[in-house]
């Protein structure tokens, strides 16, 4: 126990030993530089979760660290050298390796802070922004727990380092990631200490950007269970300057209880009331790219399926709007309550089981039959495809070609 008493240690993980990371652990070392394992991988591990990246932390300045990496030919991108961090990348599949200074915030502005890379691991816990992320691991497993972060972590408390509204103040972004780590650890009402300084100071999310906010959001939505995360936000006031289409969270929950796999995306058309033109205005504040922008405003009603009408009816609508489309709206329309799980379960098999197949004819075939080039063969083929839908996609070729000559005739006769 080094004579320490009580001190922690955990088993080393697989990812503490793997090569990859002994190699990082070892370039430092080299130097003469301490190393801990901090943040998310620590809390993951302790939690027995999968990790993410591994962060790093180390007294060493970012200059000698990246000299000390290349020293091993370890390859590392200096990716916010400002605030001491950089990544280092290693093994295969490669791993990243988030290392960065002891610093302390000298001063902060909203989400900028000037920062002094003379800190000491206290000091480095005191300016994370959650107990359980401010744990922090010896390459032996020893566990430095400088603010109470295990019992937090035990007790699924999401509770800030210091005061709250001193820490939200200093990066208001800390307003949404406390959401993030209520949906991801938290439990129960959440810390009404961290909720009360949220309330107060949720106006100051209006300085954001939009892409910080969609990124907070995109995450918080992917979490296994985001409803009562999102229904804090919304009783503090935080919803409402984020997300006011927020409307819909009872849609929301029902759907987490019926998706077959999360989606953030799908929640988020499932949370947000909004038509088409509502979902592009709020795609386009939040910056999503155009692909997710307009999976979004596919996601709208009116919706395209019927979810009583028959099979015909139901391979028509999948036809149309393509199978990731269809299980969308269909999983939309169960969690609204339009349709029952058996229904749904019926829907989802016949997006999952049946691909459409091609449609026979072309525009070729009608230019073929004397139609001269123009809108004419657009419609008219467009009227054969309507005829093929409506028989089930059954009429092969042939039988499309001679429905496309009995339009023609027909035609012919009435002109
Ligand atoms: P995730 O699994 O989402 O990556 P994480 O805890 O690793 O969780 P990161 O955003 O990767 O989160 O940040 C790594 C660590 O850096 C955090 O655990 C926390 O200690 C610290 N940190 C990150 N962002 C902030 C912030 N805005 N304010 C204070 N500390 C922060
Ligand atoms: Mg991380």
């Amino acid at each position: 126990m080094n004579g320490k008493a009580h001190a922690l240690r955990i088993e080393p993980q697989p990812w503490m030993i793997e090569p990859a990371t002994q190699g990082v652990l070892a370039a430092l070392a080299e130097g003469g530089a301490e190393a801990r394992f901090v943040g998310g991988s620590v809390r993951d591990a302790l939690l027995g979760r999968p990790i993410g990246d591994i962060d790093i932390a180390t007294p060493a300045p970012p200059d000698r660290v990246i000299e000390l990496l290349q020293k091993r030919r370890i390859k590392v991108v200096p990716t916010g050298i400002a605030h001491g961090t950089v990544t280092a990348i290693a093994g295969s599949p490669p791993r990243h390796f988030e290392i960065t200074t002891l610093r302390r915030d000298v001063e902060t502005y909203g989400r900028r802070a000037r920062v002094a890379f003379d800190a000491d691991w206290e000091a480095d816990a005191a300016r994370r922004d959650f107990t359980i992320n401010a744990i922090s691991l010896d390459p032996d497993g020893t566990v430095h727990d400088a603010v109470g972060g295990l019992a937090d972590l035990q007790a699924r408390r999401v509770r800030f380092v210091g005061d709250p509204a001193t820490r939200i103040a200093e990066d208001v972004l800390r307003i949404l990631r406390y959401y993030r780590f209520e949906a991801r650890f938290g439990g129960g009402l959440g810390d009404s200490q961290a909720r009360a300084a949220c309330r107060v100071m949720a106006v100051l999310l209006f300085n954001l950007s939009g892409e910080r906010v969609a990124q907070e959001l995109v995450r918080l939505l992917g979490t296994a269970d985001p409803a009562r995360a999102l229904q804090m936000m919304a009783e503090d006031g935080v919803l409402a300057v984020v997300l006011p289409e927020a409307r819909r969270l009872d849609r929301l929950r029902n759907l987490t209880e019926i998706e077959p796999e999360p989606d953030a995306v799908r929640r988020l058309a499932a949370l947000v009331d909004v038509d088409r033109a509502g979902a592009i205005a709020l795609a386009e504040r939040l910056r999503f790219a155009n692909p997710v922008r307009d999976r979004l405003g596919g996601l709208t009603p009116p919706w395209g399926i019927d979810p009583s009408a028959d099979i015909i009816a139901q391979r028509r609508a999948l036809y149309r709007l393509g199978a990731e489309r269809y299980r969308d709206i269909a999983l939309l329309l169960a969690a609204e309550g339009a349709m029952s799980r058996q229904r749904l379960g019926e829907l989802l098999m016949l997006a999952n089981a049946w691909t459409p197949p091609a449609f026979p004819t072309s525009g070729r075939d009608v230019t073929a039959l004397g139609v001269p080039p123009g809108p004419r063969v657009g419609e008219l083929l467009d009227a054969v495809r309507e005829w093929w839908e409506a028989r089930d996609f059954g009429a092969d070729r042939e039988a499309c070609l001679a429905q496309l000559r009995k339009l023609l005739a027909a035609e012919e006769q009435t002109s």
